[in-house]
Formats: C-alpha cells, structure tokens, sequence
C-alpha cells in the first residue's frame, strides 16, 4: 500500500477532525520518525509534546513490555504494586505533595477544576454552586464541553454548546484584568504559563508573579495548566519556574508516560487534594498498573537524560540560528527552551504551506493557527540534527 491508499482509507471511515499533512508514519526512533515509503523525517512536534523523551524509547518501551506482561489493569476498586511508586516518584520529581491520575490532559483539567471547586465550598467557603474561575483569552485546555466553554476560539465551541457556567475570561498576560476580575466567589486563576496552542505565546515578563501575588492575598487558587509546557518541554520541570512561582494546583499529561500511553495527573498539597474523597472523583483506567509502570520509567528518563537542561541548551541553540535566517516572511520567533513559534508575516500566505513544504524535504512541524509555525522536537535532540536541519529550514522559510 501507498501513502495515498492510507490516506484513502482513514478518510472513508474516520471522523474528519483533523487536517493532518499527508505523511503516513510507520515507525519512531528517537528524534526521527519514517513513513510507509521509506522516508525519514526529523519531527519537530513531538506528538504535540508528548513525546518529549524521543519516540520509543528502549527504557521505557522495556518497561511497559514488562509491565504487560504481568498485569495492566485492575481498576481502582483494588490496589496495584505500580501506582504507590508512581506517586511517590512524582511527588519527589515535581516537589507537590499529592498526585491524583487520569488519562487524557483533558480529564486532568476537568479534575483541576472540580478540586477547585470543591475547594472553594469547603475551604473558601463560596456559596453554594457561585464558584467562578478565571481564565485567559486564547487558552486551550481540552476538548471537552466545559473546557470549550471558556475557549475563545470560534472553532472549537460555535456548535456546541450549550455551555458550562461559572468561568470568567481576561485577556492573557494582564494581570490588572485578573485582579479587576477577582470577586469573594472566585475559586481559581487558571492558565496555561505559555499559551503553546494559541502560538507559543509567552506573557510579559513578571506576569505569572504577578498573577501568584494576586492569587496569594486574594485567596484564590493559582491552576497551571503545564500539559505542554511541562515535564522539561521550556528548560525546567515546569514553566512556572522560570518565575520562581509555584502554582496550588497544576495539570501535567502528554509527556508523562513518553508518549506510549495516554497518562495524566493534578498535583497539588495535601491540603488542597485531600478534599476529594472516595466515590468523589474516579476513572477505571487512571492509576492502572501498566499507565503507572510506564510513567514512572519516562520519568526516570526526563531525570537521568537531564532533559531540562538539554531542552534549555538545545532550545537556545536552535533560536539563536533561526534568528539568523533572513526572511522578509518571518514576523517574530519566539520560545522557551524547545517551545519555539515561528510567526509569519499575514501576507505570506499562512504557515500551512511552509509546513508542506518541510515535510517534502523531510522535516515534520504543524502550523498552530494561523500563521506560526511550531518546532518542538523531541528533547533529546543534538546539536548536529539541529545543524542538519537548518539549511532546510532557512531554505523553506525563504522561498516566494
Ligand atoms: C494538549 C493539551 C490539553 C489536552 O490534552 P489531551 O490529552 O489532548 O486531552 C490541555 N491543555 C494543554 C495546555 C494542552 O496542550
């Protein structure tokens, strides 16, 4: 079968939700994947992030083979061998007190926001049901009906609400909005420390400082949504820290288990998770033995491979040469270790066709809205790959 054959297929039986580019992977190693013809690519997406750790790799692939082969699932209404272990090990890697596990980021939002909830009728002592949350303009947050609810972006929400009450939404990056947003009621600031979806869009400086200071006199919880900006993506374990700010809850998925199993948690002080309790909040497949097998080894590995600092070193490396192409196309290039967003000029046509123009010469990165193009590249990459790769980069963000 051809790569057209392929794409033949999934178009006659699968939902059209995505507009992917027209490569057909069939196999991943490290930073480079290839498809069903042969050719290799270097992909600078990293499954959204979720891939940190590069694809397959021999750890924690060794780890979930193991793992199968003993048991995989037993829900919650027992205890597994696995998930003590993962809670303390992530405890120990995130320096929060408690972990709760789901699946999907999506679910740990959702989580986020019924422990914020609970939170502000027991602790804060809201009202019943007058709970609001602060969120910010541009944010992305999942796909489920109540975080589209606060999605400012027409697409995802137009046809389908009704909607979920009780969010409030500011523009991102003004704290003076969040402090005038503020009421007795408010339960939570919830947001994502660099907007990667809305095209890596990194606040003002002092922003997320300033953001935890409100949050700190108001007595309001500080959510972080560290999804894609977590687990080492921007130079350190989570993007908060690059402020030396702590949320009270944050929301971690995609790279946790290294891109081999969907794994998610809400981490947060005993004093906040220990609201929840038994019957409250639950999922068959969160805390399974063979989800928490799996992360607890790409842990490890974004531990011992030191991959903050590689993602900090490679990621100024790779923005110090892509500041050096010259590109009547480029408008601005920004990022944090390797979260980086190419924005171009709205004249040039948007960055869809630069992406397919990448992927012809083998390097895979996907347009996030309109006109920026993202590279996240695994963060095991070298400085040699990134060498490779930028004369095809400089070449395909020069053409007419
Ligand atoms: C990807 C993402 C989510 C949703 O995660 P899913 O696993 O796709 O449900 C939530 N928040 C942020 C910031 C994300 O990047």
């Amino acid at each position: 079968m051809k790569t057209a054959d392929y794409i033949k297929l999934e178009e006659q039986y699968g939902a059209h939700n995505y507009h992917p580019l027209d490569v057909v992977i069939e196999r991943g190693e490290g930073v480079w994947v290839y498809d069903v013809e042969g050719n290799k690519y270097l992909d600078c997406l990293s499954a959204y992030s979720a891939v940190n750790q590069g694809h397959v790799h021999p750890r924690v692939l060794k780890a979930l083979v193991e793992q199968a082969g003993k048991v995989t699932l037993t829900s919650r209404a027992f205890r597994n061998d696995q998930l003590p272990f993962f809670y303390k090990e992530l405890s120990e890697f995130t320096g929060y007190e408690m972990s709760l596990p789901m699946n999907s980021g999506a679910e740990a939002v959702e989580t986020a926001l019924k422990l914020a909830r609970k939170w502000a009728y027991q602790v804060k002592k809201v009202p019943k049901y007058k709970a609001e949350i602060i969120t910010a303009e541009g944010n992305f947050h999942g796909r489920t009906i109540s975080t589209i609810s606060f999605s400012t972006e027409p697409l995802y929400k137009d046809d389908f609400g009704p909607f979920t009450p009780g969010f409030i939404t500011v523009p991102y990056g003004d704290a003076a909005a969040i402090e005038k947003a503020i009421t007795p009621n408010t339960a939570a600031v919830f947001i994502e420390p660099i907007q990667g979806e809305a095209g890596v869009i990194i606040p003002p400086a002092g922003y997320l400082k300033k953001v935890r200071d409100l949050c700190t006199r108001n007595n309001v919880l500080f959510i972080a949504d560290e999804i894609q900006t977590g687990l080492c993506r921007t130079g350190k374990v989570f993007a908060c820290q690059h402020e030396d700010v702590r949320a009270d809850i944050v929301t971690i998925g995609k790279a946790l288990a290294g891109g081999f199993y969907p794994v998610s948690a809400v981490l947060a002080d005993a004093p906040i998770l220990s609201l929840f309790v038994p019957g409250e909040h639950g999922s068959t497949f969160g805390g399974n033995p063979l989800a928490a097998a799996v992360a607890r080894e790409s842990i490890k590995v974004l531990k011992d491979e030191k991959l903050a600092q590689r993602a900090e070193e490679m990621g100024a490396y790779f923005m110090d040469q892509l500041s050096e192409v010259n590109s009547p196309h480029i408008k601005q290039i920004r990022g944090k270790g390797l979260l980086i967003g190419v924005e171009l000029q709205p004249a040039s046509g948007g960055a869809r066709r630069f992406c397919e123009a990448l992927e012809k010469k083998g390097i895979l990165a996907k347009e996030t809205h309109q006109h920026v193009i993202r590279f996240a590249p695994p963060l095991v990459i070298d400085r040699e790959t990134i060498d490779w790769a930028m004369p095809i980069i400089r070449e395909v963000l020069t053409m007419q």
